[in-house]
């Protein structure tokens, strides 16, 4: 698909000279342009108060020094950002990414779509994102403490409960948030609701943990429903093993489901009578070990190396729960030979634009990440409240809460297809959809931010 508006061909341009050097962020920004065509045409007023313009640039960038201490005694230092998007709706909210490939492009890209994303929750978010070019993989402990201390010296001068809400990502678990949120505690001796996915212990909320993956399968289900089906009976493929991996499992299990092939970035495992989520939690939360280590304990399983091969196993349904571009058009393709019949996006932008076009093109249901993996930060507003209310809800009540809020996520994606003559297209419907209330706030809110 190629931008025809003149007025959002312009902006975008711009957008591409200016970042020339952010391909992830292009990429990102070129998928909701292109959406929002006829949205920006029956809406002139969009142009007149240059939204696109505005919605594109972060309303600021903040980019820091983390230096630590190693177990050597050798002073390190990375590099942190925090961006903070679009506060049209809301406090920015989004997660904290501790990952080597981290860089700018990527924090740009996550932050753009955490702005739709936030908004498709219902919930009063604004968009952000954040995180570091540090490697968690082999530290100790104790390292990570010291990073994850440095890390938040800095960052505290820029968030608050009020202000900025951030929560975990890739290499950010509960332990990681538990050493920030101690130091900002320690620097402003203040306890707020100021991280999300806390421990139970200090303000977390029960079902946090679990979000993200449970969200994805809510939201599949409702795909499936409308394609008179369920998860009853199909196999399902999902990469990764990470946190949205594991509970995406556990969900589709529970839903009737069976989950044959899970991965991590060196290769994957396929076992045809199920993979069983709780020996997946073993080895990845308790041991933090290798998924080639799941034979050991299940020697039904096979591992292959290689993560990408993943997508050569025949399945029913497909959920893509690593990283973004894990999946490509040659991939989708093949997923689609395979007889694949729904995918959805647990991770964030996993599947590239020539794979989405494959699949929408064969008629194969998709549901892009912005809708299908926004449990997770949904449910991060729910522990904001319980917070501000000094109170926590039982499991049911979040998981009831959570469920809801994916149902209401998946209606506002197709209702917004169709009343854009794109019925079917759940990309299209969740960019237009998340867009609408945050553009209609800009406008109230005047030019400044
Ligand atoms: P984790 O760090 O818990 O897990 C990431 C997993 O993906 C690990 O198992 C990692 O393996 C694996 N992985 C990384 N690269 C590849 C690859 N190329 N092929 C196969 N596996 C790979 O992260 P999360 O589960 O939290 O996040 C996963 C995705 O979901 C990200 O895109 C994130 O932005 C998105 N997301 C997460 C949310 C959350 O609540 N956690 C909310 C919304 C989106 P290894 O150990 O080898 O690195």
């Amino acid at each position: 698909m190629s931008l025809k508006n003149a007025y959002l061909c312009k902006v975008y341009e711009g957008l591409a000279q200016r970042n020339a050097h952010e391909p992830e962020f292009l990429q990102a920004v070129r998928e909701v342009f292109e959406s929002l065509e006829p949205v920006v045409e029956a809406r002139p007023e969009i142009e007149k108060n240059g939204i696109m313009e505005r919605i594109a640039e972060p309303e600021r960038i903040v980019n820091f020094r983390v230096s630590w201490v190693d177990d050597n005694g050798k002073v390190q230092v990375n590099r942190g950002w925090r961006v903070q998007f679009n506060s049209a709706i809301g406090p920015y909210k989004g997660g904290l990414r501790l990952h080597p490939s981290v860089n700018q492009s990527i924090i740009k890209f996550l932050g753009f779509e955490q702005i739709f994303k936030n908004s498709l929750t219902g919930l009063p978010m604004g968009g952000g994102k954040g995180g570091s070019d540090f490697d968690p993989k082999g530290k100790s402990d104790n390292e990570i403490m010291k990073f994850c201390q440095s890390f938040m010296t800095e960052l505290s001068k820029h968030i608050g409960a009020d202000t900025d809400v951030p929560a975990g990502d890739i290499g950010t678990g509960a332990r990681e948030i538990g050493y920030m949120f101690g130091q900002y505690k320690r620097l402003r001796n203040e306890f707020t609701g100021v991280l999300t996915g806390k421990g139970l212990s200090y303000g977390g909320s029960l079902a946090r943990t679990e979000a993200t993956g449970y969200g994805v399968c809510y939201y599949m289900n409702e795909m499936l429903k409308d394609k008179g089906t369920s998860f009853a009976g199909k196999t399902v493929v999902i990469s990764g093993s990470g946190n949205v991996a594991i509970y995406a499992n556990q969900k589709a299990t529970q839903l009737g489901g069976k989950v044959i092939a899970m991965s991590d970035s060196n290769g994957y495992i396929v076992d045809e009578n199920g993979i069983d989520y709780k020996v997946m939690q073993e080895i990845k939360e308790v041991k933090r070990d290798r998924i080639k280590t799941y034979v050991n304990y299940v020697p039904t399983a096979k591992y292959v190396e290689g993560c990408r091969g993943i997508w050569g196993v025949k399945c029913d349904i497909a959920l893509p729960c690593a990283t973004q571009n894990e999946l490509n058009g040659e991939e989708a393709k093949q997923l689609v030979a395979n007889g694949c019949i729904a995918v959805a996006e647990g991770a964030n932008m996993p599947c590239t634009p020539e794979a989405v076009e494959a699949f929408q093109s064969a008629g194969i249901a998709f549901g892009p990440a912005k809708a299908a993996n926004a449990g997770g930060v949904a449910t991060s507003g729910l522990e904001m409240s319980q917070n501000s209310q000094r109170l926590s809800w039982t499991f049911e009540e979040v998981d009831a809460k959570l469920h809801q809020i994916m149902v209401n996520i998946y209606a506002a994606c197709k209702d917004a297809s169709e009343r854009y003559g794109m019925s079917g297209n759940l990309v299209a419907g969740a960019n237009i959809a998340g867009f609408e209330k945050v553009c209609d706030a800009m406008i109230w809110q005047g030019v400044a931010y």
